[in-house]
C-alpha cells in the first residue's frame, strides 16, 4: 500500500426519517438558545415550521439564500444575525442555504447546525464560496464546518425528481474525483465507492416513486459519504471545469456537474485505472465513462451543455480558463484535449 495522509473532519450526524424532531436536543448540545433559521425563498415554509417547532429557541427566519452566495446577501444575512442576537444558524436547504450559513460563520464564528435537503454535500465540508461582481471566491476554513448535521430523508420527499437526479449525480461527481484525487487514500476510496453505489442504486428508484422513503434514505446516506470525501480530498479537472462553467457562464450547478462528469472521467480514464475499477464496481457496469453517461440517460438528466445555456462560441474561453489554472489532476490538463472534452459535453456525445 502506498503512503498517504488521512485528514478526518469532525462531524456529528443524526440520521433517519423524522430526525428533524431532534433539532431542539441538538441545539441544546451546542448550548444555543437563539437560532436564526436560514432558507431560500422557495423553502420559506419549511424554515417557518422549524421556527414554530423551536419556539423560544428561535429568533426568526432569514429566507433570501441564493445560488453561489452573492456578497450582498451574505452581508445582509450577517446584519440580520447580529441585530437579532442570534447565537447559532440552522440551515434548512441545499448547498445554497448551507453556503449562506457558512458566510455568516466565517465572520461571526456562529456555529452552524445543518439540515440538508439536497444531495450537494456542502454540510460535510469546510469549503465556503462567496460571489462578488460575478466572480466566486472559494476558500477553506474550519469555522464554516457545521457542528452538527441532521439528515432527515422526509425533507427530501419534496425535492422534485429531476432535481433529485441531477443533485445525486453532483454527489457522485465528488466521489468519482475523490477516487483519483492527489489527496486520496484508502479510507476516502472506501467511502467514495460506497457513496456512488448507494446513489446509483437509489436514484432510479426515486424517479419511479419519489415518495418512497427507502430510496430517499439510501440516496441521502450516499450523499453524506460523497460530501465527506469532497471535504477530505482535493478535487480535480471535473470540479475545475464546473467551477468555470458555473462561475463564468452562469450554468446551473447540479446539471453542469452531471453533464460534464462522464467526459471528465473519460479524460482521466487511462491515468487512473484503480479509480476506474472502483467506479465500475460501484455502478456494476463498465467502462466507467459510458456507464456514467448511461446512468444520466436512465435518469433523464440533461446530457448536453447546449441544453442548459452554454454557447458554442464560449467553449474555447472555458477551455482556456480551465487549462490556465488547473487543479491537480491525474492526467495533465491541456487546452486542446480539454476543448475536445467540452465539445463532447456540449453536444452530449456518449464517451467511447
Ligand atoms: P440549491 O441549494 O441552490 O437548491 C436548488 C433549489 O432547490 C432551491 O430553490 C432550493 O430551495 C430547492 N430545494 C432544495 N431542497 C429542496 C427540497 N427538499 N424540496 C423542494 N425544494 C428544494 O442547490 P444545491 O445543488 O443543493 O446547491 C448548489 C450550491 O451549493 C452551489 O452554489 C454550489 O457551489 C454549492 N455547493 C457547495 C459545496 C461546498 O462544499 N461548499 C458543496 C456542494 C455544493
Amino acid at each position: 500500500m502506498r503512503s498517504f495522509v488521512y485528514n478526518g473532519l469532525p462531524a456529528r450526524v443524526v440520521f433517519g426519517a423524522g430526525a428533524l424532531a431532534k433539532l431542539p436536543q441538538e441545539l441544546e448540545r451546542l448550548g444555543a438558545k437563539r437560532a436564526l433559521v436560514l432558507s431560500t425563498p422557495e423553502q420559506k415554509d419549511s424554515a417557518e415550521s422549524v421556527v414554530s417547532a423551536l419556539g423560544a429557541r428561535a429568533v426568526g427566519v432569514y429566507d433570501k439564500a441564493a445560488m453561489h452566495v452573492p456578497l450582498e446577501i451574505a452581508e445582509d444575512a450577517r446584519r440580520a444575525a447580529r441585530e437579532l442576537g442570534a447565537d447559532c444558524c440552522v440551515t434548512v436547504g441545499g448547498g445554497s442555504t448551507t453556503g449562506l450559513g457558512k458566510a455568516i460563520a466565517l465572520t461571526s464564528t456562529l456555529p452552524i447546525l445543518a439540515v440538508p435537503t439536497t444531495y450537494a454535500g456542502s454540510e460535510m465540508t469546510p469549503i465556503y464560496g462567496i460571489t462578488e461582481g460575478g466572480a466566486k471566491k472559494t476558500g477553506r476554513d474550519a469555522r464554516v464546518l457545521p457542528r452538527a448535521v441532521i439528515y432527515d430523508p422526509e425533507l427530501t420527499l419534496s425535492l422534485p425528481p429531476a432535481l433529485s437526479a441531477a443533485s445525486g449525480m453532483n454527489a457522485i461527481a465528488h466521489a468519482a474525483e475523490a477516487l483519483y484525487s492527489h489527496e486520496g487514500n484508502p479510507i476516502v476510496s472506501l467511502m467514495a465507492e460506497e457513496g456512488i453505489r448507494a446513489l446509483a442504486v437509489a436514484l432510479p428508484d426515486i424517479l419511479k416513486d419519489p415518495q418512497n422513503l427507502d430510496p430517499r434514505s439510501d440516496a441521502l446516506y450516499g450523499a453524506w459519504l460523497c460530501g465527506i470525501v469532497l471535504g477530505s480530498a482535493g478535487m480535480a479537472l471535473h470540479h475545475k471545469l464546473c467551477h468555470v462553467l458555473g462561475g463564468s457562464f452562469n450554468l446551473p450547478h447540479a446539471e453542469t456537474h452531471a453533464i460534464v462528469l462522464p467526459h471528465a472521467v473519460r479524460y482521466n480514464y487511462d491515468a487512473a485505472p484503480e479509480a476506474m475499477r472502483r467506479i465500475e464496481r460501484a455502478l456494476d457496469s463498465a467502462p466507467a465513462p459510458g456507464a456514467i453517461y448511461d446512468l444520466l440517460r436512465a435518469l433523464s438528466v440533461p446530457t448536453r451543455l447546449a441544453d442548459i445555456g452554454m454557447k458554442e462560441a464560449d467553449l474555447e474561453r472555458a477551455a482556456r480558463l480551465a487549462a490556465e489554472a488547473p487543479y491537480p489532476n491525474p492526467r495533465k490538463v491541456e487546452y486542446a484535449p480539454v476543448l475536445e472534452l467540452l465539445r463532447d459535453a456540449y453536444r452530449g456525445r456518449r464517451p467511447s
